[in-house]
């Protein structure tokens, strides 16, 4: 007979699976918002979202309530002195009237011990940062507060189910007034369990608690959580798996001696998982917890024994050893029916069998708690470890080394370690409160720094202004020669009309990609433009070389593009896109006012590019050229999309630099001639800030990374916005951050400190929304940097607000350039297209969304468009060259 009782107990590997499988899908329900409120398993977010890192330190205290004990510690971490952890506990006494009193009842003697506590410890007057470990299902919406959803375990008191239980003991604290506490953080036992173990050894991201009742936690990814805001990062979920069951799910799989023990208890119907699992109480609240099982044979299964002097002792005979109660022991006084139990065990089979099951069903579930387990990624390997608080296990090893079993037969791929938990759950929840503590006043640092890239409307309205006086300052006679955004006459003086015709050279120099073109516009009814190009490098000794070396280069590309096109031979008209300031005295000719970006070539600087071209055609003697038009970028933008879209009247680029250029009105360009019509103005509006006028907004890391750049004190407006500057403002932020040891565990790697290694493109890689934090890791640790989650979110983090700040700078910048155009010609409103091109803009996943916006908050009463340039800035060049022919012949003009 008793075999066959014994019999239900045993739980087959398949069994297990299938219970396995079950609770996954309560897990996956716990966690999705529609399926929560009818979830038995609630899966309840803690708040808690890091583990320990080491760093924690300072004097807390911690309470402990709802465990068989009630404890309240002083936990000091001194993480100098090699991790050095002190604790002094006192254990206080829960006597059962206040366990199933009134709430208020209860708190006010949790008050009292807290108050005895501090008392004793003589700390009353030092208002220490607590942390409360709180044993029973609780909602959070943070880490300071609990909402008890409903008392497990002996707890009954009334009025705290609902209730906030740390503005429960709040009140009782201020109702004696004879100390002060700040309660930080509210935490699960399973909780304080891993987190206690977790300072040990960081790679302790499960929980489990087999003791009293039994529940566990572990460390989920944040996007998997419906009922937190947010997708980055990892949140402690508390399981309240106690339940699992509760909904009837695991009827098949219950025995009679768990029914009749669940009709027993306290809360009849609930936590059966737990009734399981865990010791559980009667109901002779004298006898506290006693969990009996008996049957009609009147033999005596197994039993977990806690007497009233807390020292616990189980009754589980794990070896050949017969257990026997004497009829003094508290278990024989415990029984509900006294008369029914036979005090003698003397079979060492029931216990093993009842712990089997045990063990088995619990680790049916950690596996599935167990991270690849449920992504089915059975393939890799990790290592967990379960902060593994239990008198059970620790007083049956052989339970414990069942479970390991278990667990490893049921997920063989996983590689999962133990850790004990030694000093409980308290130690835990001073971690937390540490935690808290640290991320609070790192989260405050790091907030202090990145404060100064945050710009608020009015900062950005600023920023409008000034460009505006510097724009005016520019088009001025007699401001021009001291102004440092020079706003150059291009000597265009309108959009394409589609009159254009004919075949052009055209050559893209200034950024990245040296291009050369051939462009075929066709006029009439059908217009067409056809282009074929040719990407050739220009090597950095070039680039920084002499002048004659740089040309001679160009013209040997040139070269190679007419004999690749078979048309070397006639002398073809050509547009030169060169995209970097030129003073413009005629529309064939540039004299080069500065190097930017990466170019440092000598004897360049106060020529005129054109003549340079022309000269290093005639050195070559191969062919011949008619440089007919001197473009910058910006222009050739601007004309491209003004060919396909006429209200284009402006030209921006993002790339590797940034500019822009608008039409502006002849009257308003003193430096030129005339004051009929208009012509294209490029603004050159990177040096914007050359003066000093932006550096109350520069930041320290701008200045870094200027003092280190090839034009340092130049280009400031653009160093703070484009594609060549952005990783680098990040990476020296990250090398702050790791200095004061927010980042990386506070080492600074080689990669990091390695110069221009943080790509800009890596911006866009990072802020992409479509990016899991894994993929920002691998990102991280491709460029050499070992990160952990939260290094990734803090990266992440960087990233965006340097990428924002960029993107509203330009947008701030755009905004003057639009309002100008509108006051100009005396609107009250402006409908206007800007042609754009540029790798930062056309990649990054944010930086157009947020510039757009700016420019629409900042210029109200503009409308204002933007449209890709998708052929460059070549089409553009090729379009002024053939105005240019036809202007030839028309020197009233030209
Ligand atoms: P240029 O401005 O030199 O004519 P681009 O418009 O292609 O050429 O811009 C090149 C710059 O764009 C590079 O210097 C780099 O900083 C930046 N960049 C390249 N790839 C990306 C990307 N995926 N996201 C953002 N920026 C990028
Ligand atoms: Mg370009």
């Amino acid at each position: 007979q008793i075999d066959k009782y014994l019999y239900a107990m045993r739980l087959s590997d398949e069994i297990l699976i299938d219970i396995l499988t079950r609770f996954k899908k309560e897990m996956k329900n716990g966690l999705s918002r529609d399926y929560n409120p009818t979830a038995s398993v609630k899966m309840l977010p803690t708040f808690v979202r890091s583990i320990p890192d080491g760093s924690e330190k300072g004097d807390f205290i911690a309470l402990d309530l709802g465990g068989s004990s009630f404890r309240i510690l002083r936990v000091q971490v001194n993480h100098e002195k090699n991790q050095n952890v002190s604790m002094e506990s006192e254990i206080y006494d829960t006597p059962e009237n206040i366990v199933h009193g009134s709430g208020t009842q209860l708190f006010d003697h949790v008050a009292d011990c807290l108050g005895d506590f501090m008392e004793k410890k003589k700390i009353k007057d030092k208002k220490l940062p607590v942390g409360f470990t709180f044993s029973f299902p609780c909602r959070q919406s943070k880490i300071d507060e609990a909402v008890l959803i409903t008392w497990t375990k002996r707890f009954k008191a009334s009025g705290v189910e609902g209730a906030d239980v740390v503005k429960l003991l709040n009140k009782a604290i201020k109702k004696r007034g004879d100390y002060d506490a700040n309660i930080v953080a509210v935490v699960n036992d399973t909780v304080g369990t891993m987190m206690t173990c977790g300072y040990d050894d960081q790679q302790c991201e499960v929980g489990l608690i087999i003791g009293t009742g039994t529940n566990a936690c572990y460390m989920e990814e944040l996007r998997h959580i419906d009922l937190v805001e947010g997708d980055e990062g990892r949140m402690c979920i508390n399981t309240e798996w106690g339940a699992f069951g509760d909904d009837g799910s695991l009827e098949d799989i219950r025995t009679e001696f768990d029914r009749e023990l669940d009709r027993g208890s306290l809360n009849p119907g609930k936590q059966l998982a737990s009734a399981m699992l865990g010791k559980y109480s009667t109901t002779e609240p004298h006898l506290h917890p006693v969990k009996c099982i008996y049957f009609e044979a009147r033999v005596l299964l197994s039993c977990l024994v806690r007497n009233r002097n807390n020292k616990g002792f189980i009754l589980g005979a794990e070896s050949d050893s017969t257990v026997v109660l004497g009829p003094g022991s508290p278990w024989t006084r415990s029984s509900a029916r006294p008369g029914n139990v036979r005090c003698s065990v003397s079979t060492n089979r029931l216990p093993s069998d009842m712990s089997l099951r045990h063990c088995c069903f619990t680790w049916a579930r950690v596996s599935s708690c167990h991270p690849r387990a449920r992504d089915h990624h059975n393939e890799i390997k990790i290592k967990n470890q379960e902060g593994f608080l239990s008198s059970a296990s620790e007083s049956m090893p052989v339970y414990s080394r069942r479970f390991h079993k278990t667990l490893r037969r049921l997920v063989p791929d996983s590689d999962v370690r133990f850790l004990l938990s030694e000093s409980g759950s308290g130690k835990g929840a001073a971690m937390v409160t540490a935690v808290a503590y640290r991320l609070a006043e790192q989260h405050r640092q790091i907030e202090e720094t990145l404060a100064h890239f945050r710009l608020s409307k009015q900062t950005l309205m600023e920023v409008k202004k000034r460009l505006r006086t510097e724009m005016e300052m520019g088009l001025r006679k007699e401001t021009n020669s001291k102004a440092t955004v020079k706003m150059l006459p291009s000597f265009v003086r309108s959009i394409p009309d589609g009159t254009e015709h004919g075949d052009f050279l055209a050559l893209d120099l200034g950024g990245t990609n040296f291009r050369v073109l051939l462009v075929k516009i066709r006029s009439g009814k059908k217009r067409t433009v056809e282009m074929h190009n040719k990407i050739y490098s220009i090597p950095l000794e070039i680039m920084q070389g002499t002048g004659d070396e740089l040309f001679d280069h160009i013209v040997s590309c040139i070269s190679d593009f007419l004999d690749y096109m078979g048309i070397k031979g006639p002398r073809m008209p050509l547009g030169f896109t060169f995209s970097f300031p030129c003073h413009q005295t005629n529309l064939d000719c540039g004299i080069l006012i500065s190097w930017t970006k990466g170019f440092k070539a000598t004897d360049c600087e106060g020529h005129d590019v054109a003549s340079l071209l022309r000269d290093a055609v005639k050195r070559r003697e191969e062919f011949d050229l008619d440089v007919v038009a001197v473009v910058n970028d910006t222009v050739g933008t601007m004309m491209t999309c003004a060919y396909e879209e006429p209200t284009c009247e402006i030209g921006l680029i993002v790339g590797t630099g940034t500019n822009a250029c608008y039409m502006e009105e002849m009257k308003n360009v003193e430096m030129v001639e005339g004051n009929q019509g208009q012509m294209c103005i490029n603004m050159e509006w990177g040096a914007f800030g050359d003066n000093g006028c932006l550096d109350d907004i520069r930041t320290d890391f701008d200045k870094v990374v200027d003092e280190y750049s090839l034009n340092s004190g130049k280009q400031r407006f653009e160093k703070m916005i484009s594609g060549m500057y952005l990783g680098e403002i990040v990476r020296n932020i990250l090398i702050d951050f790791t200095k004061k040891g927010f980042l990386f565990r506070g080492q600074i790697s080689e990669p990091l400190k390695t110069r221009g290694i943080f790509e800009t493109k890596f911006l866009s890689q990072i802020e992409s929304d479509r990016l899991a934090l894994l993929q920002v890791r691998a990102i991280l640790q491709q460029l050499g940097l070992n990160s952990t989650c939260d290094d990734s979110i803090l990266v992440k983090t960087v990233c965006g607000v340097v990428s924002k700040r960029a993107a509203q700078l330009c947008g701030a910048g755009m905004a003057a350039v639009v309002e100008k155009i509108r006051e100009n010609r005396g609107l009250d409103h402006l409908n206007v297209t800007v042609g754009v091109d540029g790798t930062l803009y056309k990649l990054h996943p944010h930086f157009s969304r947020i510039m757009h916006q700016t420019v629409k908050e900042l210029s109200p009463k503009c409308t204002v468009s933007f449209l890709l340039s998708e052929d460059g800035s070549g089409k553009g060049a090729a379009l002024i060259t053939a105005v240019g022919v036809r202007l030839r012949g028309d020197p009233s003009i030209a």
